[in-house]
């Protein structure tokens, strides 16, 4: 058997529960990496691992990132996160999720549940019927916190990429700014639409031929294939698709000033924040620049907690300091010629007490 608490991905988790209940067929990791600021928070990962030590490794991964992730928005959250291991055809009954439901509420709210890939809002609302300790459950009303974290998540990135052209071009609007965006989906269609809306020059991809065409004819853009977008000559690449594509040759084939999106884990691998940074080119941490849905989501479910009315306000408030974070993680960058992610991990190392 491994000895996961040996391997770094294990980073002194606080709880690692192996879930396996014969009668649904449900088999999940619930990993809890810190609750120093309060009850681990984090998705529910429904996925088909090809061996279950990728699924621990996703749940630790995952978990660890949501304590960093909560802790630099300034959230009352620790880090959380549950995979359920699907098999090939990736069955998924009620029975499953009631059992994963029951197993969340015997944790007492140390972990609260959301959705995450494979995960959807009725399955969230399914296992809501059995314990209170869920985030991001559809709410009524344009004007509460919650819902759809898509569009929260796309006003905080908005904001960091103006905040990253001002830190690094010295330009205060983006008119006339070109901005290469990877995956034009809820994030990546939200981010694109501000940005239009500010003046940006927008070159956009998808793999979804069809979906990129029809947002570049709404903002007058321009599409292109999705293996050319990383090398689109630009002041920013904003990637919202897909992870670890900051790797060797990703990071060779950027012509850009800046990498600023909403892509959850963007960098492969540790030593590729410093290659960034080695070629110059200013990068947004993933997890901080990000932080607009979980900030929605969290606020909501605090204040379902506490039976009280949540204000949209009181969100948008919160997003409108992402900026102000980046900022203080690329000051400290250039004052100390420390990469702004490894910057990142440590301060967010420093708020879990770590
Ligand atoms: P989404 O599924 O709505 O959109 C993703 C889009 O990327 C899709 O249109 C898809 O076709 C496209 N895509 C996939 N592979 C691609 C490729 N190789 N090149 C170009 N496009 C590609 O997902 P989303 O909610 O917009 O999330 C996007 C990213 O942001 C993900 O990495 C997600 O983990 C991260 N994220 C999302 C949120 C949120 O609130 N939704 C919050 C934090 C982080």
């Amino acid at each position: 058997m491994t000895a996961f608490w040996t391997e770094a991905d294990y980073d002194d988790h606080e709880l690692v529960q192996f879930v396996r209940d014969p009668k649904s067929g449900l088999t999940a990791i619930i990993a809890l990496h810190s609750t120093h600021l309060g009850p681990g928070a984090g998705g529910t990962r429904f996925w088909h691992y090809a061996e279950p030590d990728a699924a621990m490794r996703d749940a630790l991964r995952l978990s660890r990132g949501m304590s960093y992730k909560n802790a630099m928005a300034g959230l009352p959250m620790g880090g959380g996160k549950a995979v359920i291991l699907a098999d090939e055809n990736r069955t998924k009954t009620p029975e499953m999720l009631a059992a994963f439901a029951d197993v969340v509420d015997a944790l007492g709210g140390q972990y609260v549940t959301a959705e995450d890939v494979g995960i959807s809002e009725a399955d969230m609302a399914a296992v809501a019927e059995r314990t209170q300790y869920v985030s991001g459950l559809p709410v009524e009303g344009d004007d509460a916190a919650g819902g759809d974290p898509g569009p929260f998540t796309a006003l905080g990135i908005f904001l960091g990429i103006k905040a990253a052209v001002k830190h690094k071009l010295g330009k205060d609007g983006m008119d006339g700014v070109h901005v290469a965006i990877q995956g034009t989906g809820s994030v990546g269609g939200g981010v694109a639409r501000l940005l239009a809306k500010d003046g940006a020059k927008l070159t956009l991809s998808d793999i979804n031929a069809d979906r990129c065409a029809a947002l570049a004819k709404e903002l007058a853009a321009e599409c292109v294939a999705p293996e050319a977008i990383m090398s689109v000559p630009c002041d920013v690449f904003s990637p919202n698709a897909l992870g670890a594509i900051l790797d060797e040759e990703g990071i060779g084939s950027l012509d850009c000033k800046i990498v600023a999106g909403g892509a959850n884990n963007q960098l492969k691998r540790l030593e590729h924040g410093p290659m960034l940074a080695e070629r110059g080119i200013l990068y947004a941490p993933d997890y901080v620049i990000n932080a607009g849905g979980i900030i929605s989501v969290t606020l909501e479910y605090l204040c379902r907690k506490d039976k009280a009315p949540c204000d949209i306000n009181e969100v948008r408030k919160r997003i409108a300091l992402i900026p102000g974070r980046l900022e203080q993680i690329w000051q400290e960058s250039d004052k100390t010629g420390v990469s702004p992610d490894v910057v990142a991990d440590k301060m967010a190392q420093e708020l879990i007490g770590r």
